[in-house]
Order: C-alpha cells, then sequence, then structure tokens
C-alpha cells in the first residue's frame, strides 16, 4: 500500500509558530495533498550556509519526502524575529531581517531544485505581529 503526500514543509521549531502556522496551513489550501515536515531552527538556514556534512544530512530528510511519499511541492517557510538568525546577525529593521533571510532562502532552493529539478519550490514568510506570535502574517515572497 503506497502513501504518498504532495507538500513538504521545511520551516523552524520555534514554538511561537505552532497554532498560526496550521491555521494558515488550513486556510491556504496550500498543502491540500498532505505535506511532511522538516522543522529545524532557522528553517532552511543550515541548508544555506552548514558544512558539507549538514547539508547532506538535510538533502537525505528531503529525499525520504520526495522519493518515499514522491512530495513534488516543497514550501521554505522562514519568519521574523527567528532565534537562529539573532545569534549571529544585529539587524538595523524587520526589512534587513527579511533580505538577509530571503537570500538563505534563495539559496536552499536553488541548492533544492539542481538536486530535484521537478519539484516546485516556494518560499514563504511568516511576520510576527507581537513577540508571542499570537498573530503571524503570512506570505508567499516567491514562487
Ligand atoms: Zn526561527
Amino acid at each position: 500500500m503506497s502513501h504518498n503526500c504532495k507538500n513538504l514543509l521545511i520551516r523552524c521549531m520555534d514554538f511561537r509558530l505552532r497554532d498560526e502556522l496550521m491555521c494558515w496551513i488550513e486556510e491556504s489550501k496550500l498543502f491540500e495533498g498532505g505535506f511532511d515536515v522538516i522543522s529545524l531552527a532557522g528553517a532552511s538556514k543550515s541548508l544555506a550556509d552548514g558544512s558539507g556534512e549538514i547539508k547532506d544530512f538535510f538533502l537525505q530528510q528531503v529525499s525520504v519526502s520526495t522519493d518515499l511519499h514522491h512530495a513534488s511541492r516543497v514550501v521554505i517557510f522562514h519568519h521574523s524575529d527567528c532565534g537562529a538568525y539573532a545569534k549571529e546577525n544585529t539587524f538595523a529593521s524587520k526589512e534587513d531581517e527579511l533580505v538577509k533571510q530571503l537570500n538563505d532562502m534563495k539559496k536552499s532552493r536553488d541548492i533544492l531544485k539542481e538536486k530535484y529539478p521537478n519539484v516546485e519550490v516556494l518560499l514563504a514568510w511568516g511576520d510576527l505581529q507581537d513577540e508571542l506570535g499570537d498573530k503571524i502574517n503570512f506570505e508567499i515572497v516567491e514562487g
């Protein structure tokens, strides 16, 4: 019996995202057909700037979704006020943070497209409206 799902969500592990992210997933219909999840601090950050070993591990996780579950779309989801980025960067504004993270998201997309040319890759952004993530504005920034 085969079990397939259409999407792979790459998201940050941040607990503040959970409730609003699940609402967005249900409301947006983007994830119809089911989705796998890779949940890591900084979402695709370690794919964009990690060592060879970390990249290999990351891509191995993606392969489980694309090869075993036949996922045909990857959604790379990053968010504002991300601790994984705050550790290494000081951002003058939310816009600066988005520029830096978007750069990593695009880099990650290119790495994924090279390895999985037939997989669609979307880049999504969550803008936390408060410190606790009680309200988050979601948008597809590219794809
Ligand atoms: Zn984060």
